[in-house]
């Protein structure tokens, strides 16, 4: 029996991928709007509606709570709206409004939630808004400022920006997506740049106010290595907005009643197996605090239940070669090492890289020239592919049947050995000298 408070389908239906990827297709129809002159399309006169996206995507999803929630009765599951907390019994139990439930095996899938800095480390914080609020919003924002360099922030700038409002993100370093390959970090960062997007490096929020006109100021200062720090303030500001991480939904659900570890930053400790360190309770996902991506949740609850449910006693999820997809303006598509952790775990002179930049076919005609840059991580004598990394257009699509290769233990000769689609950008991976 799922104990959810909210609506089904989590983060990822409710304010997650879904409604991000229907702002993020919203964003790509007005790329394209821009090329229809150059296709020899007339555009005058077209406008967007942002009121018209949002009602469409919230009756979408609340189409897919609907169908989660027949389901789950389908499977004569009871749900029970609250929320759950262990209680100090002798048998792991859950206490939820009052009424309380045991069983041999107790699933933590608590999820997360989006971090906002405190009013006393940055004052006048409270006044901005996450992920969680850009999925209420009822207008475009005139003036947006996103905080925060990973992917969350990334998606929701190229969003903001792209579809019309004028858009800065603040980072404190002074490339976004700093875990990813070199070669994204450095090109998505150029990317959002030749966007128009106003990136502040090394910078960070002092403190927010309220705008005379009953706006946001937000003060920055910006302390570049080898520059005086400086301060500015972008003022009337109507979508502030932290992606600046991520943080378990674990406090609060008296695991320390029942012996689960949690780490230092409160996600819950698990084996290989999900196991955590209470017999009969595991945990699967965001809580858990690695790969935070839905189908990776998927995934170990489906090994999990296969383990439990079936005698699959190796029944786990392998974490590696995990492929994913930033929803960025174009997309970047990533799966296994990164160059420079391939260089870590193989050494230098075993590593070989191949890398490409071009236009894609679809820009020969447009004003607007967006490149494509992609690049294969090969390790050993056999070149094993163990990494790859693109952005540009359909590079999102692009990455499942590559990554199902990957897995399986292609090597730079099995890609060679694949004949190409023409024309396609997609063609390059397997013709790269
Ligand atoms: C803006 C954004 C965009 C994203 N885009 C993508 C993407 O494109 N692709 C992708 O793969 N991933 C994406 N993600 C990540 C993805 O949403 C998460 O990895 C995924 O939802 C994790 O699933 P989960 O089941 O672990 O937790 P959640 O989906 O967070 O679900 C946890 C559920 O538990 C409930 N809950 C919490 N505490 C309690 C309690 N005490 N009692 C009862 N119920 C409780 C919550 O209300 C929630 O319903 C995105 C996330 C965000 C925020």
């Amino acid at each position: 029996m799922p104990i959810s408070p909210k609506r089904l389908g989590g983060t990822c239906v409710n304010v997650g991928c879904v409604p991000k990827k229907v702002m993020w297709n919203t964003a790509v129809h007005a790329e394209f709007v821009h090329d229809h002159a150059d296709y020899g399309f007339e555009t005058a006169g077209v406008k967007f509606n942002w009121r018209t996206i949002k009602e469409k995507r919230d009756a979408y999803v609340r189409r897919l709570n609907d169908i989660y929630e027949n389901n789950v009765k389908k499977a004569r599951i009871d749900i029970i709206r609250g929320y759950g907390k262990f209680t100090a019994d002798p048998e792991p139990t859950i206490e939820v409004n009052g009424k309380k439930y045991t069983a041999p095996h107790i699933l933590i899938a608590t999820g997360g939630r989006p971090a906002v800095p405190s009013d006393s480390e940055i004052p006048g914080a409270s006044l901005g808004m996450t992920s969680d609020g850009f999925f209420d919003l009822k207008e475009l924002p005139r003036r947006s400022v996103v905080v925060g360099a990973g992917y969350i922030a990334v998606e929701m700038v190229g969003i903001l920006s792209t579809l019309g409002s004028k858009s800065s993100l603040l980072i404190r370093h002074d490339k976004v997506l700093r875990t990813f390959d070199s070669l994204i970090s450095t090109n998505c960062t150029q990317e959002l740049e030749n966007a128009g997007v106003d990136v502040w490096k090394h910078t960070q929020v002092k403190r927010v106010t309220k705008s005379p006109c009953g706006l946001l100021d937000v003060t920055v200062a910006s302390v570049a290595p080898g520059h005086k720090p400086t301060e500015a303030v972008i003022r009337d500001v109507d979508c502030l907005l932290w992606a600046v991480g991520r943080e378990p939904s674990s406090d609060g659900l008296g695991l320390e009643r029942v012996g689960v570890r949690v780490d230092p930053k409160g996600h819950v400790v698990v084996d290989e197996y999900q196991n955590t360190t209470r017999r009969g309770i595991y945990a699967v996902g965001d809580v858990c605090g690695r790969a935070l991506l839905t189908p990776v949740a998927i995934a170990a609850g489906r090994k999990l239940a296969h383990r439990l449910f079936e005698g699959k006693q190796d029944s786990r999820l392998d974490y590696e070669n995990i492929p994913t997809v930033v929803f960025s303006h174009p997309p970047i598509g990533t799966v296994g090492l990164t160059e420079e952790e391939a260089v870590a775990i193989h050494g230098k002179d075993k590593v070989k890289i191949y890398n490409t930049s071009f236009t894609p076919l679809y820009h020969a005609v447009t004003q607007r020239k967006v490149k494509c840059v992609m690049k294969l991580v090969c390790a050993g004598k056999e070149e094993k592919v163990v990494g790859l990394h693109m952005q540009g257009l359909g590079c999102d699509e692009m990455l499942q049947g590559f990554a199902v290769a990957i897995k399986m233990g292609a090597t730079k000769a099995d890609l060679d050995n694949t004949v190409a689609i023409h024309p396609t950008s997609a063609e390059e991976l397997v013709t790269l000298r």
